[in-house]
């Protein structure tokens, strides 16, 4: 069977993508450069979006004391202690909201990852709402001459939903950040969560027809997971029936149905988050890791003899 993506994956994964724009290995390092978030500093809200603990997702070797450099450097090394060798490194600026800042500081911290010699391109995360013209024009300069990706936490396509994580930014600002961002020919990525409350598993399918319509580039998609000491944890505690969070049986049945529906043009980077005991909910989805379970989505994919797109309508 041939799929559109051009590799025999049912599904048009990553890390083939980027094989084919690189012609190697490329590896992503985490940097934390000491970035806020409007959501949290005032400007928005102090609370911030209710399942956040953005210091659950940062390596080890990440801390906004150590200098962006450092950082990188600390990254390779520490790659290159675990995992295969790879060719290159892009630079992922990960924690918060990662074009929070004046341009002028942007310029600073983005120049200072492209300049060191290991470095061949940039993936800034980042909220819609922390975006605007002058730093799309900055960063499509920056793309004539390297990898330059942008990721939006979308989260829900829903503004209830939205509303009710206290995420501050509508699905339409959302919209407009990846169109804005994708016209100048800019990598555009988005991140959503399934499972969020108030969703039923009806409207989280719909939504693969939604993101399908967006010109995205790459999508993350993740579980609703539970993260001690977040705003969530108490409203779980408080009214667990609230929540309708999906068990791994669940949840294969749920993504390879939303797969069919999605859009083939889009480059899918994750199926799931990981769960570890720090996550309370844990417990639904065993000791699965990260490889196990695109394994085992895979292989459902060939069960049902169905992929990526399958029942994608343009
Ligand atoms: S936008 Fe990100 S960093 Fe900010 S509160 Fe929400 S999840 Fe946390």
């Amino acid at each position: 069977m041939h799929y559109p993506w051009g590799h025999d994956r049912r599904f048009n994964a990553y890390s083939s993508y980027f094989k084919k724009l690189f012609g190697e290995r490329v590896q992503k390092l985490s940097i934390d450069a000491g970035f806020s978030c409007p959501n949290r500093d005032g400007s928005k809200s102090t609370g911030g979006c209710t399942y956040c603990n953005n210091n659950a997702f940062n390596p080890s070797y990440c801390s906004p004391d150590k200098s962006v450099t450092l950082q990188i450097e600390e990254g390779i090394s520490f790659h290159k202690k675990r995992y295969r060798r790879a060719g290159s490194y892009l630079a992922y600026f990960q924690a918060y909201s990662n074009t929070y800042s004046s341009l002028e500081t942007l310029k600073k911290l983005y120049s200072e990852a492209l300049v060191h010699p290991g470095i061949i391109g940039l993936i800034i995360g980042t909220r819609p709402d922390c975006i605007d013209k002058e730093k799309l024009e900055y960063l499509k300069e920056l793309s004539e001459s390297c990898y330059i990706a942008v990721e939006y936490g979308i989260e829900s396509c829903y503004d209830i939903t939205l509303r009710r994580i206290n995420r501050g930014h509508s699905f339409r600002e959302a919209e407009e950040a990846v169109r804005a961002t994708s016209e100048l020919g800019i990598k555009t990525g988005g991140h959503f969560i399934f499972g969020l409350p108030g969703e039923t598993r009806e409207e989280m399918l719909a939504e693969a027809d939604i993101i399908s319509r967006l010109p995205l580039d790459t999508v993350k998609f993740h579980q609703l997971q539970i993260i001690k000491g977040t705003r969530m944890e108490m409203e779980y505690k408080d009214n667990p029936a609230d929540f309708s969070l999906f068990s791994w049986e669940e949840y294969l049945d749920f993504f390879v149905k939303f797969l069919e529906r999605l859009n083939p043009g889009i480059v899918v980077e994750r199926f799931t988050g990981e769960a570890p005991p720090r996550f309370l909910n844990a417990s639904l989805w065993g000791k699965k890791r990260t490889d196990q379970i695109v394994g085992l989505i895979e292989k459902r994919l060939e069960e049902l003899d169905t992929w990526q797109g399958r029942l994608y309508k343009p």
